[in-house]
């Protein structure tokens, strides 16, 4: 479960996020969308623990910068930043004992067979392809078996098999009882895994709806969302 507290982050005077407040349970799919700018990365690296902020969030009742978090925490950036001279198969020896995992091999072995890095093991983090490098930031979040997972633009730069892959996982996750947070653009690849959506504008979150919410009005996630950041629906 995530619990945001009225997050606030301020670059100097801007405040990139304005007073944030919601919840994802656990087991639940939420997708943080929003035109560029809206502040969903900043939101993303707050709960992450990766910049200071003002208000509180919870990883599963932790504190997100505490040790007890950053166990159950996984994050895929916007932008993969491997290691240069590690190859991929060190990267997941780096994760196993920074996370001082036991028996990691066969998983990381799976995921790596599932998004088709097996024959490139050995190729050091420089040598990739910016899709490659997609994949091992995935592969480093998820070989941790995450009870909360954020996913900041997933999708882009992975190519179809992948992408088919990472949707399979959303939904294998969702069954075990992860929480995730997917920001995307690209709503219609979410359209069968989401349950709550926010949309955010301007550093505050504009709309939240359940899916039920949602499917009692007729309209699909592109559709609330054009009609929320434009007034308008997605067929015009
Ligand atoms: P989104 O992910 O929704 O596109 P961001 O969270 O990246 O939005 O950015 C939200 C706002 O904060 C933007 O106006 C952006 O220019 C600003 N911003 C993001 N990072 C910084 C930074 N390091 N310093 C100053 N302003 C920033």
């Amino acid at each position: 479960m995530i619990n945001v507290s009225h997050l606030t982050k301020k670059y100097n005077r801007f405040k990139a996020n304005d007073n944030l407040t919601f919840t994802v349970s656990d087991g639940e799919t939420a997708v943080l969308a929003g035109p560029n700018g809206a502040g969903k990365s900043t939101a993303i690296k707050c709960i992450s623990g990766l910049l200071r902020f003002d208000g509180e969030i919870e990883i599963c009742g932790y504190k997100n910068k505490s040790a007890q978090a950053k166990r159950i925490l996984g994050y895929v950036p916007e932008i993969p930043a491997p290691y240069e001279l590690l190859t991929v198969w060190e990267h997941m020896e780096f994760i196993a004992r920074a996370y001082r995992l036991e028996n990691w091999e066969n998983r990381a072995g799976e995921l790596m067979r599932r998004f088709e890095l097996m024959d490139k093991r050995d190729k050091l983090g420089k040598e990739l392809s910016k899709g490659m490098q997609q994949k091992i930031s995935i592969c480093c979040a998820l070989l941790i078996e995450p009870k909360v997972v954020l996913f900041d633009e997933p999708l882009v730069g992975l190519d179809p098999h992948a992408i088919k892959e990472l949707k399979l996982m959303f939904g294998e996750m969702k069954e075990k009882g992860t929480t995730i947070i997917i920001s995307t653009h690209m709503l219609e690849s979410v359209e069968d895994i989401w349950d709550r959506v926010f949309i955010m504008m301007n550093g505050r979150i504009e709309a939240e709806r359940s899916r039920k919410q949602v499917e009692e009005t007729g309209e699909n996630l592109n559709e609330l969302f054009f009609r929320i950041t434009e007034g308008r629906t997605g067929e015009e």
